[in-house]
This record gives C-alpha cells, structure tokens and sequence, in this order.
C-alpha cells in the first residue's frame, strides 16, 4: 500500500506536492519523497513520516518548479530500504525520467529475473523498477510511446505518475486495483491516489483515472488520453477517433478526456473500502464514509446479538461500528481511545513493534464493567491486536464480549500491492471461525458473509480475492518458476 501524487503546472508545486503526500500518509509511513521539475529534475526522499522529511523551507526549496511528483511508502515488493524510497529518477537516453507506483506487478519476478540475466543493474529492490529498465530496452523515439510499449508487457496491479521532461503521465491498470484521482485548478492539475489528499491541497476533484485509461499532461495540449483495450492494446485516442469502439466515449471535448469500453475487467480492491483509504475520500463515486456503515448495517443483519453498547476499535472499526448501532438499536459508545501519536499497527513492518504497538495505541475507557459489549473491528489479520483487545475489555470489567468483524475471513495474502502476510500467517488461512474465538478470547466471533459484503458495496467490479481466493491475475514466478 502506498500514496502518489502529481502536481502539473502549479507554482510551488513540490510545496503542494508534500501537502498531498501528507494527506495520503496513511497509506505508508515508511518512506517519503518528491521529484520536481524546471527544466531539470530535483529529488529528495527519505525514511519516515511526509512532516519529518519535508519541514524544512531548505528541503522545499531545492525543489523547484511547477510540477512535482510524490510518494508515500509502505513496503510490499522489495522489503525496506533507503533506496525503495519512491519516486525513483532514472537518467535515459531520452533524459530523465521519473516515477512514482502504488500496486505490484505480479510478474515482477519474471522481469528482474530476465532483465538482470541480460546485464540489467538493479539499484533497489521494487517492483517499479522494472519499468524504467524496459523503457531503456524499447526502441522508439517518443518517452511517453515507449512507457505505453512497456506497460502493455508487464501484468498486474499499477497506479502510476511518471514525469518525464515537461509531461507528465498517469496510468491505471485495466482492473482499476488500486484508486488514483484528478483534480484541477484554475491553471494546472493535481492527482492523487485519494480525494482526502486533493481537498487537503485545494484542488477540485473532476474524475477518476479509469481502469486501463492514461492520460498524459503536457504543455501544448494540456491533456491527452490513451486507452487500453482488453487485448492490452494502447490506442491514442485523440488522434485515431475512428478507431475508437462504440463502448469508449469520449465525455468531455474541451478536456480530450476518454473512458475505455465495457470490456474492461474492473477489479477494484474492496478492502479499500474497507480499511485502507481513509474515510472521507470518494472512490469510485462513493463516499468511503458511507460505504463502511453500510457494511456495518449488514453486518448487524446477519449477526445480532443482544448487548449493552456497540463499541468501534478506533480508527477504522468506527464507521462500519455506526452502521451496526444504527441497524441494532444497541447505543454505540466510544469505549476505546487510540493515541494518535502511534501509526496503525498493521502499517509497522515489523512483529516487535506491531507488538508493542497494539499496548501504545488502545486503551479501554472506564465503561465496561458487568456489561455486554459488541466489539465490531474491520478486520482480524493475525490475531494478535483483538486478542488484546479482549483482553483489555475483559480487564475493565465486561461480562461478556462479542466481536463482529466487517469482512470476512481474511484467508489469503494479496498479490496487488497490500502487505498481507502470508497464508500460514493469517489466523483465518489456518484456523477456522470457532478456533478463532477461542484464540482471541471473545465469547462469540462472526464476520460479515461475502455475499452481505457485496451487497452492502451496491455496484459490482471488485476484488475480493483475500476473501475468497478468486484472484484474477495470477502471479507469475521467476522465469524457471
Ligand atoms: Fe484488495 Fe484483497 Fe484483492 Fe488485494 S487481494 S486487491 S487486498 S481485495
């Protein structure tokens, strides 16, 4: 999981840019950086949160220019290190080159495999990195032809904001796995992976890049589309309208703006829904917000029991916590605090601190005792913070706890940019609901069922593939793999 944002054509642009990346924080803490541009490249990244790396005037100021690009991390492909630090720059023959990503490319593996066989120098250990050495690798005169070129060869999941030279280009997958988002000013564009970031920097949010669109920002033409057709085919739309399919409609000419055809296979990541983007981002035309009470309204269908208050594990149980009170007439208190001060805990790379992170960031108000309480969280991935949870619940004196989670069995890791740890680390890959319970210590234990899940989602195109195991792009091994 991590945050992009572009910004084209804006005055202070790397100032905005680390505003962006700053409301997009939650979506990794592990690193951060920006790439600007005025007439050369300008790049600072770091370890750490956006507020450390970019406070100071100094740092902003060694970033000039009116368009930047910039990245929060959470490490998935490639593990931790300095030089994972996004946006990556790369000099090529063409001149520089720059890119932020957030997803993973599940052939990877294949591509590094191949690529360093051939004499290819990796510098980091990303995914993303593939992508410029395929550049450097693809004949052609045009930049932005021969970024096409590769990611019509590379598979999976990809939201992507590449700089090169004074254009800018942003491009989405053809399943739309993870978000990214385009706002306009007056002069000049922002994108984001949420909207939470574009109405943090001020920016009016007018679409989402759609699945398999790129769109490319450049001064004479101020913006362009490209579109990818299920055969992974680029066509630039703008300037072969007669060979566009009856499906793809251009929507807006004053903007060149083109949505693909139907055929397109969308399989946005429910779990954004569910956990990873913040509450009030609008994703796919729906508030996060009110998404997540949804789910707890139907989780309250399936699941009732009789309690004394509906308690949300803050931040992200709250929503769908609501939706659960609202549907079961059980008052909802706020029975849990979380310090802000600590990240989330599923957001640490490590055991130890995750660990230790669960006892920073709860505590249990003085609310519970002799009483029945419906603890409702988002999900349970290892086991480990609803054990202690519980436990804390327990201590302050409750008589009988029931947890309600708002997804279901997490059974399966994902291979689209989320850092789910493997099957045997995921308590539900290797345990079932009732052994669950027992392992947490609560006194009952349900999940939302798939089906209600969806049906609290009210439109179809997603991916659920943790849940159910139905992923629709298979990761592809190393090349003897
Ligand atoms: Fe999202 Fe799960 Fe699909 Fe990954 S596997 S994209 S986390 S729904």
């Amino acid at each position: 999981m991590c945050g992009i944002v572009g910004i084209y054509n804006v005055p202070e642009a790397s100032k905005i840019a680390a505003l962006g990346i700053h409301g997009l924080q939650h979506r990794g803490q592990e690193g951060a950086g920006i790439i600007s541009y005025d007439k050369e490249f300008h790049v600072h990244g770091d370890y750490g949160r956006v507020d450390h790396i970019f406070s100071s005037d100094k740092v902003i100021k060694n970033l000039p220019g009116d368009t930047a690009i910039g990245h929060v991390r959470y490490s998935t492909t490639g593990g931790t290190g300095k030089s994972n630090v996004q946006p990556l720059f790369y000099n090529l023959d063409f001149g520089g080159f720059a890119i932020a990503h957030n997803g993973d490319f599940t052939d990877s593996a294949y591509w590094r495999e191949k690529l360093t066989k051939e004499g290819a120098i990796f510098q980091t250990t990303t995914d993303t990195e593939i992508i410029p050495h395929l550049i450097a690798r693809t004949k052609g005169i045009d930049p932005v032809d021969r970024l096409l070129t590769v990611l019509n060869k590379v598979n999976g999941a990809f939201s992507i904001i590449a700089l090169m030279d004074n254009k800018l280009v942003v491009a989405r997958d053809p399943y739309g796995f993870r978000p990214l988002v385009i706002g306009q000013y007056e002069e000049g564009y922002a994108i984001a992976s949420e909207t939470c970031a574009l109405d943090l920097i001020g920016a009016t949010n007018i679409k989402d890049v759609e699945p398999g669109e790129v769109i490319i920002f450049n001064n004479e033409t101020t913006l362009k589309s490209w579109a990818m057709d299920v055969n992974f085919k680029w066509s630039r739309l703008d300037q072969k309208e007669d060979s566009i399919s009856s499906q793809r409609k251009k929507v807006k000419k004053d903007r060149e703006t083109y949505y693909l055809d139907k055929k397109v296979t969308k399989h946005f990541c429910i779990f954004e829904h569910i956990y990873f983007s913040r509450p009030d981002s609008v994703i796919d035309n729906q508030l996060v917000y009110e998404v997540r009470k949804r789910i707890g309204e139907e989780l309250a269908k399936e699941s009732y029991v009789e309690s004394d208050m509906v308690v949300p594990v803050p931040d992200s149980g709250m929503a769908s916590a609501l939706g659960y009170a609202n549907q079961s007439k059980i008052p909802f208190e706020l029975g849990l605090t979380r310090s802000h001060y600590k990240g989330r805990t599923f957001i640490e790379p490590t055991q130890k601190i995750r660990d230790l992170g669960v006892r920073l960031k709860h505590s249990a108000m003085r609310l519970f005792k002799d009483k029945t309480v419906t603890v409702i969280d988002d999900s349970i991935v290892r086991g480990t913070t609803s054990k202690k949870i519980i436990k804390m619940i327990r201590k302050a004196g409750a008589k009988k706890i029931h947890m309600r989670i708002s997804s279901p069995p997490v059974t399966g890791s994902c291979h689209y940019g989320i850092d789910t740890p493997n099957r045997n680390e995921l308590i539900a890959g290797e345990s079932n609901v009732k052994e669950i319970k027992e392992f947490i210590g609560a006194d009952s234990l349900e999940y939302i069922s798939i089906e209600g899940l969806h049906k609290a989602m009210k439109s179809k195109g997603y991916c659920d593939a943790c849940f159910t195991g139905n992923y629709p792009v298979k990761k592809q091994l190393a090349t003897n793999g």
